[in-house]
């Protein structure tokens, strides 16, 4: 598994020092470049999607393996007030969410 930011969505985080993926990664794997976060080692990352729901973008999509979520599965959060909407989209467009309170 990877993660994949999605680069017409990021807007860089304008304003801060860091991008919030960037400063929230604990491997140090993100960094801002021409105002867009990149992933740097992909395969240094561990999945613990600390940056997908740090974004407030939702720019950011973890790739499932196929026997979690079907074939060319992602994950995606989307971070409210009192709960994260956990999204799993599959290739054929079909997607399953998970409330979880915050
Ligand atoms: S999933 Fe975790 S380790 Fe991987 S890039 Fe995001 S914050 Fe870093
Ligand atoms: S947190 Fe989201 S919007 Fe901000 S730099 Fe990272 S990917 Fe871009």
């Amino acid at each position: 598994m990877s993660i994949n930011i999605n680069e017409n969505s990021c807007n860089g985080c304008p304003k801060r020092k860091e991008g919030r993926c960037e400063r929230i990664c604990p491997g140090n794997l993100i960094k801002r470049k021409n105002e867009k976060a990149v992933i740097e080692n992909k395969s240094d990352c561990w999945d613990c999607a600390a940056c997908v729901k740090a974004c407030p973008q939702n720019a950011i999509e973890i790739y499932l393996p196929e026997e979690i979520g079907g074939k060319g599965a992602n994950l995606l959060a989307e971070v409210k007030k009192n709960e994260i909407v956990w999204v799993i989209k599959n290739q054929s467009g079909n997607y399953k969410e998970y409330h979880l309170a915050r």
